[in-house]
């Protein structure tokens, strides 16, 4: 027998008794293990941060990393679900560094990299346990106890294989170069990382006046919205085809491209004394305006670059090698000399003796040197501009010149691109266009990072002659040291000396390896790669789904192709589904200090996780679109999905129960509404597996949706008397076995969705019938659906059906004919051929006695609007059990509960209804108020009593509740 249903269940805590008996029967441990290992469907787990709270964007890659394994899962795959940490990198060292109150690098060197270096070790996983109580809480199924955590030696040294393979390969090389840089981290980046993080920004712009060499009087102008950069000034460039003019104003003369001249009208007032080609300025010499560059040897000068135009500024830039990555080339290329004036902190350096130890960044000091240049500018200018910044420290990044370690992305661009072609993105447009766009255009890739807290690259270099040596696992360190080593980051590393064969000594870099470089290389390092596990290896690569936001276009899923393609030629994941960004109901960015979002533990007290999930997973963000997240959204779900779910389910148990009903599990589609709900369950089976089958999430939801809808607004009320026909009732068996059979297989079709309510349905609905059965939903089987039972021709007949209903009933409201009075007939216009079952269907909903078909091409119905006195007396009949079930409500029995009718009235026409209605073939009081007796006369022996009003006549009523 079924277990007694809560109509007013408590849903989260309904959740936290699943999850008690998912944790005290290893339900999930089971539902890995009882798949066969020859059949497993391999995922990859990125790993996040556990120095902060985990937020709506990680429980949305969360439901997708649980919905697709739960299903393929119940597919009957073994899908292992392994976590990971992510430990290293600037966001650990940073907030480190605020906890120790360090402001720049220098003081973590006074501190002590290996004090440092513990700290860090100490609070990377700071919020561990909030973390595992939200992953479990909402649901999700994966292994955090056995997690790999990226600062495991185990994790580092197979990391360093990545690094020693694609050394071998020739696919990493050493190189000074231009690249995003922050000061206060004092460390390069990748070109990816300067997207991470724009802010606005006020900077100067001014126009700089360089005098030529050989004519006094007159200067080139050059614009820079950088002033700090003037002091390593060497060079400016000019284009060779563009037109330059020479013009006097005032006491001087200026020269500028012709078509800048119009945005310096008013500050050169004067006549163009000359027009001169670019390629006619190359080679001319200027006055330096600093002297802090001492011995040049070729600096100073006009060159010409094809970056140059006249877009803005005033078509001569001024170029400083140091600054910026084209001034770097072009200066390389014409042989001018190079000068770097700024240090690791980005402050001025002694040589440029003024502003020595000054933060370039600083508003003041680009003040500073505008002020110093004088009668130098020849204009100023303020303007605000989004700007890059440190995706960590938020500190503005600078462009700089520094000795960095690169894969080169050139030699397997070509590679990497054919790979993307095959892989199954989700939505298609990120793998097509962002991620191939960015793929066509990336840089080579900046792995070192000049930090302390990561895996430091495992290279060794002799001072005296040079030799470099990389080493590929902790073994063979161990054998050129001589020594035995537990621990390979940076600080225990440092003092690691081996032999050179000149004699000198070898020393480690010093460099750690950027934290993208980590995580890329989870697919062999999670698993200690190739150092054990070179089976499972075999078997799980590449993974047949990943799946993270979008952000991790640039992060992630960059790392991991690039890592795949150099190691094995291929991409480490077959399947990626994309998720977009979680932002506050008016779209705004969540933030933690502006409180502008409900905790995400508070909606899954509220409404439960099954609710938040689903409402997820319809949203905009499983297509990689922004959601803007809505509490009254899960509130929706809740009402739509959970609530009218239980409902049925609980509308099933209550009169199985009654009537101890015992599931043979032998559907019969005798009754047309049989034969319709199973088909549609057949089609919904079809159609969600076959989205499923293509990652297409954010298709699935609406299905589900409105299936249940329509099971509890159509089939169920349409088929709630069914239930109150006699026990043995073959029309009543019939509804109970759909109902059962449709109940159990939408409950399969959602578990992987809404896991809680499922497994609770499927332990009542199942369990207490057959304890043999599988323990939880999620151990059992995929639904297949049975192509005999496809009835699409009637699914469309009914969905007809309905309309007309709906036609019809407002028919009835715009005559102010309400649904309780009874009409003669309603004359239906459609192009389909409904039988007389479904026409049956129709005049039960609209209440007339007949329903008459017409051939049409469009759907129209006319109804009969005649009130008969025969009609008008059943209408009163139907009025009087109405209010007869309202005073039942009342009077506080139970559905099931049998009671005598006492009536007294002087009304004639109440009267004769009652009498001839008592037992009437087509309409019974008796039948519809389950009342054994109605008796005209006012007892005492009564539970309830009313004085009703009924179509205007008035009439006492009793009620008594006849015990079993
Ligand atoms: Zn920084
Ligand atoms: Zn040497």
């Amino acid at each position: 027998m079924f277990k007694k249903v809560d109509p007013k269940q408590n849903f989260p805590k309904l959740e936290e008794k699943i999850l008690k008996f998912w944790r005290k029967n290893k339900t999930f441990e089971k539902s890995v293990k009882n798949r066969p290992k020859s059949k497993t469907f391999s995922f990859y787990d990125g790993p996040p941060y556990a120095t902060g709270m985990p937020h709506y964007g990680h429980l949305l890659a969360g439901t997708i990393k649980d919905v697709v394994p739960r299903y393929k899962t119940m597919q009957g795959y073994r899908v292992e679900r392994v976590w990971g940490w992510d430990t290293h990198g600037l966001p650990i060292e940073n907030i480190v560094e605020q906890d120790l109150n360090f402001k720049t690098k220098l003081h973590i060197r006074e501190y002590g990299i290996d004090k440092f270096n513990e700290k860090c070790r100490e609070s990377v996983l700071t919020y561990i346990k909030e973390w595992r109580k939200i992953v479990e809480r909402t649901g999700r199924w994966v292994d955090i106890e056995n997690a790999y955590i990226t600062m495991d030696i185990k994790y580092m040294e197979s990391v360093w294989w990545v690094f020693k393979s694609l050394w071998d390969k020739d696919l990493i090389y050493k190189s000074h170069k231009v690249l995003p840089y922050c000061p206060r981290c004092a460390t390069g980046l990748s070109n990816f990382e300067v997207g991470l993080e724009y802010q606005d920004k006020t900077d100067k712009a001014i126009t700089v006046k360089f005098e030529l060499e050989d004519e006094p009087g007159t200067y080139f102008l050059a614009w820079t919205t950088t002033p700090w950069t003037l002091p390593g000034n060497l060079a400016l460039a000019v284009g060779k085809d563009i037109k330059y003019v020479k013009i006097k104003s005032g006491k001087n003369k200026y020269i500028l491209a012709k078509d800048r001249l119009e945005i310096y009208k008013e500050d050169l007032t004067g006549k163009t004394e000359e027009e001169i080609l670019g390629k006619d300025l190359v080679g001319k010499k200027y006055k330096p305006i600093f002297p802090y560059y001492k011995n040049p040897k070729k600096a100073f000068e006009v060159i010409s670059g094809n970056f140059v135009s006249t877009e803005d500024g005033t078509g001569i830039v001024h170029i400083a090698p140091a600054f910026g990555e084209d001034d770097y080339n072009v200066a390389k290329e014409n042989n001018i000399d190079f000068f770097m004036p700024v240090d690791d902190l980005g402050h001025f350096t002694l040589e440029v003796f003024d502003y020595s130890g000054k933060g370039v960044i600083e508003f003041e000091t680009n003040e500073q040197i505008t002020k110093d240049l004088k009668d130098k500018v020849l204009k100023t200018e303020y303007y605000s501009h989004a700007y890059p910044h440190c995706w960590r420290c938020k500190t503005p990044l600078i462009y700089k010149a520094i000795d960095s370690w690169f894969v080169r992305i050139d030699k397997l661009k070509k590679q990497a691109i054919e790979n993307n072609k095959k892989i199954h993105w989700v939505p298609d447009f990120v793998g097509k266009g962002r991620f191939q766009k960015m793929l066509e255009s990336a840089p080579d890739w900046n792995i070192s990072r000049n930090r302390f807290w990561g895996v430091p690259l495992p290279v060794w270099v002799c001072k005296k002659c040079n030799k470099t040596q990389v080493f590929g696992s902790v073994k063979e360190l161990e054998e050129s040291a001589g020594k035995k080593i537990s621990d390979i980051h940076l600080h225990k590393l440092l003092d690691v000396k081996i032999k050179c064969q000149c004699g000198s000594l070898m020393e480690l870099t010093g460099e750690v390896l950027d934290v993208w470089f980590d995580s890329g290389s989870m697919p062999y390092a999670s698993i200690h790669y190739p150092f054990e596990n070179k089976e499972k290896f075999q078997r799980d690569f590449p993974a047949d789904f990943i799946a993270e936001g979008i952000d991790q276009t640039r992060g992630w899923f960059y790392s991991l192709l690039i890592l795949g393609t150099a190691l094995f030629g291929k991409s480490p994941y077959k399947n990626v589904v994309v998720n977009g960004i979680v932002l506050t109901e008016d779209g705004q960015k969540m933030s933690k200090s502006l409180n502008n979002y409900p905790d995400p533990m508070e909606v899954v007290e509220k409404y439960g996780a099954d609710s938040l999930r689903f409402y997820m997973m319809g949203s905009p963000a499983v297509k990689a679109e922004d959601l803007c997240f809505s509490e009254k959204g899960v509130d929706e779900v809740f009402k739509k999905i959970v609530l009218t779910l239980w409902n049925s389910y609980s509308f099933f148990v209550t009169y199985a129960s009654l009537d101890n009903f015992k599931p043979k599990n032998k559907l019969n589609t005798d009754n047309v509404l049989d034969k319709w709900i199973i088909s549609k369950l057949n089609n919904l089976i079809k159609s969600i597996t076959d989205k499923m089958e293509r990652y297409e999430l954010s298709l699935v939801i609406r299905e589900p949706s409105d299936f249940i809808e329509e099971l509890s607004n159509w089939y169920i009320r349409r088929s709630r008397k069914r239930f109150w026909k006699s026990e043995n009732d073959t029309d009543k068996l019939a509804a109970y076995e759909t109902l059962y059979w449709v109940l159990i297989n939408y409950c399969k079709l959602l578990a992987p969705f809404s896991p809680f309510i499922t497994d609770e349905i499927w332990q009542n609905l199942v369990r207490e019938i057959d304890p043999k059965r599988e323990k939880s939903i999620h151990l059992s089987d995929w639904p297949k659906a049975d192509e005999k039972m496809l009835h699409n021709e009637l699914e469309e007949k009914m969905t007809m059906i309905k309309s007309a209903v709906e036609l019809g009933l407002s028919e009835r409201a715009k005559n102010g004919i309400k649904v309780r009075q009874p009409l003669s007939k309603l004359t239906i216009e459609t192009p389909l051929e409904p039988r007389q079952n479904l026409l049956d269907v129709v005049a039960d909903e609209i209440n007339v006695k007949k329903v008459l078909l017409k051939k049409g091409k469009k759907l129209a119905v006319s109804l009969d609007t005649k009130i008969t006195p025969e009609l008008k007396k059943e209408g009163l009949a139907r009025e009087l059990v109405r209010q007869i079930q309202e005073a039942r409500k009342k009077a506080g029995f139970n559905v099931e509960d049998r009671i005598k009718i006492y009536f007294e009235t002087k009304s004639k026409a109440l009267k004769e209804t009652i009498s001839e209605f008592q037992e009437k073939q087509d309409y019974s009081i008796k039948r519809e108020t389950l009342a054994r007796e109605i008796n005209e006369e006012k007892s005492r022996d009564i539970d309830y009593e009313s004085k009703l009003k009924v179509n205007g006549e008035e009439i006492w009523l009793g009620l008594k509740k006849i015990k079993k």
